[in-house]
């Protein structure tokens, strides 16, 4: 399963969590040290998503490789500094295509996305939430995997202008239901607050220095970062986070 992490605070170099801490975003794509089963190595896809300062929507960059092997990341992780950004490292899961459309995070208006996990029984199980989608959203899916449809699902009730929290607990509910034993550890932010869910998967959650840092594992030895149980809905902005 892939792993992902979220970053609200003071603006900083992406750097430091994609490259440079002991177990930043490169280290958890080949050294993961808790995917309870779900894979070894996040080898199929990077990506990560940040704000620039006034900019409308948030700047992507993706790639099917790994993310070790990307020569370009480096450098501009390096300069690349901002208050808010999301990243992902991928494991596809078996049968599922690896390409740089299949890589998180995905993306509408304001909205990065992630999903590490798996949607049991897919595609058969998502077939009739699915149905209830704009045809030309099926038509024009980033990928054909489950994440890119969980996103879809998200996104729809996003721009039927619900709550982000209630958009993706009942998206967890309802896949849940209509696929049980899915893993549906989800991130989504708009760059000021972040929510995530644990069903299945490992997240911990720093807050520290006026900032808060969700991530699948903890980035470093710091005794603030806490695990979050299973089964919890996370929100969060710079300052805050709470966990029900
Ligand atoms: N199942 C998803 C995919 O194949 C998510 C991957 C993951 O968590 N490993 O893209």
């Amino acid at each position: 399963m892939c792993r992902h992490l979220g970053y609200l605070g003071p603006p900083v170099p992406l750097k430091g969590f994609l490259l440079d801490l002991p177990h930043a975003l490169a280290t958890q794509a080949w050294a993961p040290r808790d995917m309870r089963g779900g894979g070894t190595i996040n080898a199929d896809g990077f990506g990560a998503g940040w704000y620039p300062p006034g900019a409308a929507a948030p700047v992507r960059y993706r790639s099917a490789m790994p993310i070790w092997t990307d020569s370009a990341l480096p450098a501009i992780a390096a300069t690349t500094t901002s208050g808010a950004f999301l990243a992902a490292v991928r494991s596809a899961t078996i049968g599922m295509p690896v390409t740089e459309s299949a890589a998180a995070p995905f993306t509408d208006g304001r909205w990065l996305f992630s999903h590490n996990g798996v949607v049991r029984g897919w595609p058969a199980t998502l077939a009739d939430l699915a149905g209830d989608l704009p045809t030309q959203d099926l038509l024009t899916l980033d990928a054909p995997t489950d994440s890119a449809a969980l996103w879809l699902l998200v996104r729809a009730k996003l721009r039927a202008g619900e709550p982000p929290v209630k958009a993706v607990a009942s998206v967890v509910a309802d896949v849940l239901a209509a696929a049980p034993g899915s893993r549906l550890n989800l991130l989504l932010t708009d760059g000021t607050q972040m929510i995530a869910t644990t069903a299945g998967h490992a997240l911990s959650a720093r807050v520290a220095d006026g900032s808060v840092v969700i991530a699948s594992e903890p980035l470093d030895a710091s005794p603030a970062w806490q695990p979050i149980p299973d089964g919890r809905l996370v929100v969060a902005t710079a300052s805050t986070l709470e966990i029900s």
